[in-house]
């Protein structure tokens, strides 16, 4: 498919600048709700526990943090801390649009995935362009899809006790119209792959003015091909990268949104023309720099991921084949009781999904944490939690829209 002139460009800086005169389109949106992970994990957990009280592996996070390379960059560029620089923004973009074989038009980069998460669904979906997802998936989207009163049409995930993978023929088949396919790929929070092959297809079938989004936050622990190849193959999918996970940097902030520019002009009127942090600029830039980085990372991932998968089969849990940062463990009886179970010794681990409401998201963390996790997991368990309730919410998440949550 021919690509629509550029006339203006859509990475770093300038597009920034261009969108401002959208301002008064996004201030119409200002109050809808704008779900992160963090606010997701922080809903779900039992009891308020401050980040540096017990072990938090309930968020995705990579307690690993930035790099070397990346916080000596952050600590150069503090001095610079009193100008825009726009120029490192789209140097940015740029560098990653280089090192993927995109043209810098096809690049935005935001603070963290989860803008242009939001901004995409508000974009495409509507009262009669559902949002079609997986179930369990990442429920961002579909927070974004309540915002713009857009339908959400949930697809089991196939095979939910073997590959996990994501349903595609029946994702095309949910809607004859729909505004946004949302793969998550690898899945939060299983952390299971769909093929390459049934994605393509998908994105091939998809209707006039349909898009799918694949959003690839955790693909850098896999091998798995990217979906960016499609985008440079002019098809109608945009695809969403983050920092947060293998980079270590979700308290940083940084992640691109990539497609075709026609698409991509549709997503950037909504928002995102808030500067980016300089310092987020510079720690991401040096990641990408990195060439060790993603491959050293991939590997510790692999080791205490498969280590603590083993441990938890081998005392007869059935677990996701992840091979990501998370997986989904089933611990046969309400997750939430042994959430709370777990919680009542500063263990925090991840939510429950209703459509897998005896499981468990772990995020995989650091080994000490992992072997904490084991101890109090293998005492809790053997007891019976029936009698726990997971604590109510605490106040201040009360306000949020995730009250529901609690
Ligand atoms: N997408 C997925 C699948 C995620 O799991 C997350 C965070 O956990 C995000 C997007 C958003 O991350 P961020 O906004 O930190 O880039």
């Amino acid at each position: 498919m021919p690509f629509p002139p550029a006339n203006t460009s859509l990475s770093g800086g300038l597009s920034r600048r261009n969108f401002l005169r959208a301002a008064a389109a996004s201030s119409a949106l200002a109050g809808l709700p704008f779900v992160t992970e963090s606010h997701l994990a922080h809903a779900a957990i039992p009891k308020f526990a401050p980040s540096d009280q017990g072990i938090h592996i309930d968020a995705n996070e990579n307690p690993m943090g930035p790099s070397e390379g990346a916080r000596q960059a952050i600590a150069a560029m503090i001095p610079r801390g009193g100008r825009y620089l726009f120029d490192k923004e789209a140097g940015l973009s740029e560098l990653f649009a280089h090192q993927q074989g995109l043209d810098p038009e096809m690049v935005v980069a935001y603070a963290g995935s989860s803008e242009p998460l939001h901004l995409t669904v508000l974009a495409f979906c509507s009262a009669n362009r559902p949002l079609v997802v997986a179930d369990p998936t990442y429920e961002a989207p579909t927070w974004a899809a309540q915002a713009a009163q857009a339908p959400i049409l949930k697809v089991p995930l196939a095979d939910p006790k073997g590959a996990a993978t994501h349903d595609m023929k029946a994702m095309r088949m949910a809607s004859k119209t729909p505004g946004v396919i949302y793969i998550c790929n690898p899945n939060n929070p299983t952390g299971t792959t769909t093929p390459f092959a049934e994605i393509e297809e998908t994105i091939d079938q998809l209707p006039e003015g349909s898009v799918a989004l694949v959003d690839e936050a955790y693909i850098h622990f896999t091998e798995m091909p990217s979906c960016i190849g499609l985008v440079k193959q002019g098809k109608n999918v945009l695809v969403l990268r983050t920092f947060s996970k293998l980079y270590g940097m979700a308290g940083i902030r940084m992640g691109f949104l990539v497609g075709r520019p026609d698409l991509l002009q549709k997503v950037t009127p909504l928002g995102g023309q808030n500067p980016l942090p300089i310092t987020a600029v510079a720690a991401a830039k040096a990641s990408l720099l990195d060439p060790e980085l993603v491959p050293t990372r991939r590997k510790i991932m692999a080791s205490l991921r498969e280590e603590n998968i083993g441990f938890l089969r081998s005392h007869g849990y059935a677990v996701t084949p992840s091979v990501s940062n998370c997986f989904m463990l089933n611990v046969r009886r309400p997750g939430g009781q042994v959430q709370a179970a777990l919680a009542k010794k500063e263990i925090y681990i991840g939510r429950v999904w209703p459509a897998w409401p005896d499981s468990v998201r772990i995020t995989v963390g650091t080994d000490s944490e992992m072997a904490a996790f084991r101890k109090a997991f293998l005492e809790v368990m053997p007891t019976d939690t029936a009698g726990l309730e997971p604590a109510p919410l605490h106040p201040r998440l009360r306000r949020t829209p995730f009250s529901h949550l609690s």
